[in-house]
């Protein structure tokens, strides 16, 4: 399998918000015909509206052996056992797809697996499996080391792991990308690499960081220098990343059709640029949305953490512009319903906070 998965999260958007089928289908045809195959899709993607749009521009066109499609069930969305049925049995629908190649566990970690574990739906998992309707199952992750090791070693009946790897969370106290890599090898299962862009803060790198990798390759994107850090690593089946342009497309495909991972003076640089990175970053937001769908108050959260993490070069003006996309910090009414499936386990209420006394004390 080549390397590369078009991960379904940030598809293109038309003008009035909707998902852009058109070009998504542009995209998904370059996807294929340049040889890649790997799609990746889940409930709540796009405002729930991913696996729709996957039907059309992607299962309805194309046969389904030319394809491998990954979906997932999440946590937050099951009250009872018979919501895991009732929301596999949907997807089937929205999908169309008659059967999943890969289906994971969204979004594992100690809160989700508790509940994964009280449902039983790692053997109803395992169940749809043996029926044939998923031919391989694993999980994605969000927690330590340590956690995983204790997931694996109880479920060694998962086929794989999918981790959040990126040369900045490599060694973080945090994500532990590295020992989460390490961890998913001593238990023999392959990696599906998530966030290896983090969110496209890889791809917007400041300036000093920009011109070292521009010095080393200058025909080579940022966000290329991401993805193939992740490719290169040892247990790495495939990297997904969310795709929401036909330029951008093309970029990862420009790296990853005949791929050859960093050598070892390619990759000291990428220490030097994480050192740089890591040193200006006020929120470490991936901008995968997963808070802004529950939030009553409808607030843009990772506009106005991408706002804040712009520095010094962020205006009051572009904070009041963002006023128009929907709620604004100060209408946070502190439910916390965001911080309960924000992947990276953020502080978004004290965040916010702080968004809003930096532009509008
Ligand atoms: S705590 Fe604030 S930002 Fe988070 S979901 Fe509730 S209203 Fe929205
Ligand atoms: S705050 Fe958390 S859930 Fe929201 S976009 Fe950022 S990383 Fe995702």
């Amino acid at each position: 399998m080549k390397k590369l998965g078009f991960g379904l999260m940030r598809l293109p958007t038309a003008e009035n918000g909707e998902i852009d089928v058109e070009r998504m289908k542009v995209m998904v045809d370059e996807f294929l015909a340049n040889g890649f195959t790997y799609f990746d899709t889940a409930w709540m993607y796009c405002n729930f509206r991913s696996e729709d749009a996957t039907k059309q521009a992607l299962v309805d066109r194309h046969p389904r052996d030319s394809f491998t499609l990954a979906d997932k069930l999440h946590a937050a969305y099951l009250k009872s056992k018979d919501d895991r049925d009732g929301i596999f049995n949907e997807q089937l629908r929205k999908t169309g797809a008659g059967y999943f190649d890969y289906y994971l566990l969204h979004d594992m970690r100690a809160a989700h697996e508790k509940i994964y574990r009280e449902l039983d739906c790692f053997s109803w998992i395992r169940e749809k499996k043996a029926q044939g309707l998923v031919k391989e199952i694993g999980f994605s992750f969000h927690d330590n080391a340590a956690f995983l090791d204790k997931v694996l070693t109880e479920h060694p009946e998962m086929d794989f792991v999918q981790l959040q790897v990126n040369y900045l969370d490599w060694e973080s106290d945090s994500v532990q990308s590295r020992l989460c890599c390490e961890v998913a090898r001593k238990h023999g299962k392959p990696i599906v690499v998530m966030e290896p862009v983090k969110g496209g803060t890889l791809a917007n790198l400041p300036a000093g960081a920009s011109r070292l990798l521009r010095q080393a390759h200058p025909d080579w994107s940022e966000a290329s220098w991401a993805i193939r850090f992740a490719a290169g690593l040892p247990g790495v089946r495939v990297v997904l990343s969310g795709m929401s342009s036909p330029a951008q497309m093309r970029d990862n495909l420009s790296c990853m059709k005949d791929f050859q991972p960093l050598n070892a003076e390619e990759q000291k640089l990428l220490g030097k640029v994480a050192d740089w990175v890591r040193s200006g970053i006020a929120v470490p937001c991936t901008g995968c949305s997963y808070c802004t769908t529950g939030c009553p108050a409808s607030i843009p959260i990772p506009d106005y953490f991408a706002l804040y993490n712009r520095g010094d070069e962020a205006t009051a003006a572009d904070y009041a512009s963002l006023a128009g996309k929907g709620g604004t910090p100060a209408d946070c009414i502190g439910c916390g319903a965001c911080e309960a499936v924000c992947p990276q386990e953020l502080p978004i209420r004290a965040e916010l906070k702080a968004v809003a006394e930096r532009f509008a004390p």
